[in-house]
């Protein structure tokens, strides 16, 4: 097909993962000589997210619109989203989490190979190493979505970020859907390509408490300089009863462990001066079910403790198929203000 002056848009809702994945299919096109454009796009790229219900129907709204507004281009949809309620849109292709792949070699097959250009300017390579989950924490949708395990190998992996430093990228994010069930393991990856590649600095879309080992506190030590400063790591609760309801594998003094290690570094200066130390950012959910005025106090105080610069607090929204739907159905309701309330004092402690 000839790609003289076509045009592409790509639109992404979610989390980090989905931003690597889309940004690999719009950098597919744009290889093919295609421009990114809002103007009468020839094709649009949409990768959905279902994590919460308000997600979900702000991803199914947009293809909507899309498919309206612009009847003439081709739609390709994938990602976590409930498809019937999209497919029978006229000019839309939809491809299930598990044919991601597909919609890559698709994309490939279009067109002929153009020019080469990099897509992103800002210096920053987002970097997809895992994706998949069978963790199945009991508020959340995703492992029912995407329940196939992969790991991007090691080799994969410095052989990429080796190239991203030779495109002029400064940093490199590295992001799945679960990095604990990163096959060779999160910290040997890290080790792995702060020794072989001489990328100037790592960060992370999330980090699992699990994937804080000895290994990655001995890497925040020697390679503070290398790595972001700043961590995100979601708690979701600071009580062990509600963090057992939720199913995470971890308690709140196996969080407080983590972070006083990480705390207790002191970074190594960088060029121009000392650095401080690590910021951390975390997600918590707001209204689990049963969680009572003393579970959230137990967040709270947790915070506090920790003292986290950034906290994206997540009312609890009850998916098909959960564990927590079914405890939900079967409790108390928290009222709308009481969940409001509480996500404002979470929000009002960041430091
Ligand atoms: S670890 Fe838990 S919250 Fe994260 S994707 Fe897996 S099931 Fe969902």
């Amino acid at each position: 097909m000839n790609n003289s002056k076509k045009t592409f848009l790509s639109v992404n809702f979610g989390c980090r993962v989905n931003m690597a994945e889309t940004n690999q299919w719009s950098q597919t096109l744009i290889d093919q000589g295609l421009t990114p454009s809002k103007e009468s796009p020839d094709i649009i790229l949409v990768n959905t997210c279902a994590i919460t219900k308000k997600g979900e129907k702000e991803s199914i709204n947009k293809i909507k619109f899309l498919s309206h507004q612009y009847p003439q281009a081709q739609i390709y949809v994938t990602g976590c989203a409930d498809f019937d309620k999209i497919k029978n849109l006229p000019n839309t292709t939809l491809f299930k989490n598990n044919q991601k792949e597909d919609l890559l070699n698709h994309l490939k097959s279009l067109y002929t190979p153009e020019i080469k250009d990099k897509f992103s300017h800002t210096h920053r390579y987002l970097l997809k190493v895992q994706s998949g989950c069978t963790q199945f924490c009991s508020y959340c949708i995703v492992p029912f979505k995407r329940d196939y395990l992969w790991s991007l190998s090691i080799n994969d992996a410095v052989n990429t970020v080796k190239q991203a430093a030779n495109n002029n990228y400064k940093e490199v994010i590295i992001t799945g859907v679960n990095l604990d069930q990163y096959q060779p393991g999160f910290s040997t990856l890290v080790e792995t390509l702060l020794k072989k590649t001489n990328i100037q600095l790592i960060s992370f879309g999330s980090i699992p408490i699990n994937c804080i080992d000895k290994k990655f506190i001995e890497l925040l030590k020697k390679y503070s300089s290398r790595i972001q400063n700043f961590l995100h790591i979601p708690i979701q609760s600071g009580s062990n009863k509600i963090l057992s309801l939720m199913n995470r594998p971890y308690t709140k003094s196996d969080i407080l462990e983590k972070f006083n290690k990480i705390k207790k570094i002191i970074p190594r200066p960088v060029k121009g001066g000392a650095r401080g130390g690590f910021l951390f950012g975390t997600d918590i959910i707001v209204g689990f079910p049963n969680e009572t005025d003393q579970d959230f106090q137990e967040t709270l105080d947790l915070c506090q403790q920790i003292g986290f610069s950034k906290i994206h607090t997540f009312p609890f929204s009850p998916r098909p198929n959960t564990k927590a739907r079914i405890i939900f159905e079967n409790s108390p309701k928290i009222s709308k203000e009481i969940i409001k309330s509480r996500s404002q004092q979470i929000r009002s402690i960041q430091v």
